[in-house]
């Protein structure tokens, strides 16, 4: 890897492992949608990569459309490429149009770009939903960017800062250029990075995730004490059960067992595959030790329950081992709506938590209880506040107003027994 790597031409680079949430999912649009995207006019050239999801797309896709003939609309990376590329043909500078582009575009987006000039640059949306931090190497001959510290751990980097919401950051040889372009802009990041989407070895504010996910699960053992009461054993299932599973085991004193295994070759985190082959994939990852469950009452702990399907699976696995009970304690909150920011989440049709409280859910899934963390008790963990985050899909109030507005008349809609037929950002009437 690393040879082929120094053989590269330049000295900038720029990727992205795209995680669908706009545009097909079959291989001809995810090749077409690899990142970076290009975009070119007038003798401009621009490659931007990008993290996160837009949702005004379909005003967007007619406003490319109109301006370069030759638009190709494969998903949303490419409206925020020919976006900025657009702002710089009618000649404005880099600061003028990246502030322009972040003004026209509703939605969460982290980007990453390089101008035909070599100008190396980054910036955040006006929320700062998604994260995008900045770091160097310990000899200050190369500067990077990074969804997440553990790449800048991993490659030997030093990490600098996590970019503002609204910030514009540029890279010359002397190092980062930080400008503020958006003033008093409303943070909201995102929650679930927390609970499910960060690697837990990264850092958020100086915070290691892993330690925050212990920090949720001494929370819920609090907040449902009758239940701890009534347990023998912790068990974790997937993997990002485990660092909460900790933290119920030091809060609660009850014994996490490692009762189940994963097999290690089949490597897909089952939330972001199709419903097919999620479950195929958690029904052959996951293996329970018959021995260390059965006859025992369980509290299996969970990231979040979105379909609750895979979860399904695996009770019933723990209780074809022989549990004579199983909790489940849910770390994230119930997802009650869709997201528009990033995470494939994007009707209500598909959130059991959207039409099922707790007690239902737990009927559905074969549990015995469902128990969620509350919204506040994830929220100090976090070491944030309510309005530094983006807790729309467990509130229903989203931090930009074409979303909320969306969101608000699916809902209305899908109470009265519509069916939705795609994301909800993608509908046709969506986003004009
Ligand atoms: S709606 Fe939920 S998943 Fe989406 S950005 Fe907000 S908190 Fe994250």
């Amino acid at each position: 890897m690393q040879e082929w790597f120094g053989r590269l031409p330049g000295h900038i680079g720029i990727g992205n492992v795209r995680y669908t949430t706009s545009g097909k999912c079959d291989d001809t649009s995810l090749l077409q949608g690899t990142q970076p995207v290009t975009g070119k006019a007038d003798g401009i050239e621009l490659a931007v990569s990008f993290n996160g999801n837009i949702v005004n797309t379909a005003q967007l896709r007619k406003e490319m459309e109109q301006q370069f003939p030759d638009f190709m609309y494969t998903c949303d990376s490419d409206l925020v490429c020919h976006k900025l590329l657009l702002e710089l043909k009618i000649g404005k500078d880099l600061t003028s149009a990246v502030s322009a582009c972040i003004e026209s575009l509703d939605g969460a987006f982290s980007v990453t770009g390089i101008t035909g000039n070599g100008d190396f640059f980054a910036f955040k949306d006006q929320h700062g939903i998604k994260p995008l931090c900045a770091g160097h190497s310990p000899d200050g001959k190369t500067w990077a960017f990074s969804s997440e510290t553990v790449s800048l751990d991993i490659n030997g980097l030093i990490r600098d800062f996590e970019l503002e919401p609204g910030e514009l950051v540029t890279v010359s040889e002397s190092g980062f250029k930080r400008t503020q372009i958006i003033k008093n802009p409303r943070k909201a990041f995102c929650a679930f990075e927390y609970a499910y989407f960060a690697r837990p070895d990264s850092r958020f504010d100086g915070k290691y995730v892993y330690e925050i996910r212990e920090e949720f699960g001494r929370n819920i053992v609090r907040e449902y004490p009758e239940i701890v009461k009534d347990a023998d054993i912790i068990l974790s299932v997937p993997e990002t059960g485990d660092d909460p599973a900790m933290g119920i085991h030091e809060a609660s004193g009850l014994r996490w067992e490692r009762a189940s295994r994963r097999h290690r070759y089949v490597t897909e985190r089952a939330f972001i595959l199709l419903n097919k082959e999620r479950y195929n994939t958690i029904d052959h990852k996951v293996n329970i030790l018959g021995s260390k469950v059965n006859g025992k009452r369980v509290i299996m702990t969970e990231d979040s329950i979105v379909r609750g399907d895979t979860t399904k699976i695996i009770i019933k696995k723990v209780r074809a081992a022989g549990a004579k009970k199983v909790y489940m304690f849910v770390t994230f909150p119930r997802i009650i709506g869709p997201c528009f920011y990033g995470i494939d989440m994007a009707t209500y049709g598909q959130l059991i938590g959207s039409r099922h409280s707790a007690e239902e859910i737990a009927k559905i899934i074969g549990a015995d209880a469902v128990c969620y963390q509350s919204i506040d008790g994830l929220v100090h963990a976090t070491g944030q506040t309510r309005d530094q985050l983006c807790l729309a899909c467990i509130t229903g109030e989203y931090p930009t107003p074409l979303a909320q507005k969306m969101a608000d008349e699916m809902k209305q809609k899908f109470l009265n027994g519509y069916e939705e037929k795609g994301r909800i950002y993608e509908l046709d009437e969506a986003s004009t």
